[in-house]
């Protein structure tokens, strides 16, 4: 698996006519890392469908950690692994906030996604009150601790809460701080199986600051949310990494 990783978060966003924004990304020439798109799950087929054959790879945003039954409104791993997607995002802080998502239940979806061919992007980070508290490096470990899978087939993104969706960033010794600290966990947890696990950086990454961000230590890519729906935007942050 290529370490470098753009990753794109479409939320809650996302009609079938902003397919076009993946058809104009889809002109530019390959990049030198792997692209992630993960749309809402009612556009997953349609646009891994898009993408079918080219260089960005499809996603959704959240999974059961059952296959099928009695959950209404839920979708399986194997029902996104149907609809074309090779990635599942698990534990975004909005799952965890909005539907009272803990690690033990991030697992139980992460086990899901590998046994549905599924790579889990597992997020982590620190709600602002945390870091103020100087507890970032104990939640981010806990988090590791308790939502990662028995194998290290995955992709962990280290999103601060306060920084998602808000315009600011920690410092870049501060992403530095953390991802090292990630990745000496991994190394600890999975031996030498670590050194594939892309970490991405996620929280108001733009254009105008992903060159920066992606120049510190142990960060492999981003993991993008606003800036992902448009072409221009996220073009130009897969061109900086
Ligand atoms: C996200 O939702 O994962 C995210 C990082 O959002 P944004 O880039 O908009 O801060």
């Amino acid at each position: 698996m290529a370490r470098k990783l753009a990753a794109g978060n479409w939320k809650m966003n996302g009609l079938s006519a902003d397919l076009a924004e993946i058809r104009t990304l889809l002109q530019a020439p390959a990049p030198g890392c792997g692209v992630l798109v993960c749309p809402a799950a009612t556009l997953v087929a349609a646009m891994a469908e898009a993408c079918a054959g080219s260089f960005v790879a499809v996603g959704g945003q959240d999974c059961h950690a059952a296959a099928k039954g009695a959950h209404t409104g839920d979708v399986s791993a194997p029902m996104l692994a149907d609809a074309g997607a090779s990635h599942v995002i698990l534990g975004h802080s909005e799952r965890r906030a909005d539907h009272g998502e803990d690690d033990a239940l991030v697992k139980a979806k992460a086990e899901a996604a590998l046994a549905a061919g599924l790579l889990p992007v597992i997020c982590v980070g620190e709600t602002e009150a945390e870091r103020d508290a100087g507890e970032t490096l104990a939640v981010v470990e806990a988090q590791l601790a308790g939502s990662l899978p028995e194998t290290a087939g995955l992709v962990i993104a280290y999103e601060p809460v306060w920084a998602i969706g808000t315009g600011r960033t920690p410092t870049l010794e501060q992403i530095a701080e953390v991802h090292d600290a990630m990745r000496a966990t991994l190394a600890a947890r999975f031996g030498a199986a670590a050194e594939d696990i892309p970490l991405l950086y996620g929280g108001s990454v733009k254009p105008g600051n992903a060159a920066e961000i992606f120049a510190v230590s142990n960060v492999d890519g981003a993991l993008v949310g606003g800036a992902s729906l448009k072409a221009a935007d996220f073009g130009a942050i897969i061109t900086a990494l």
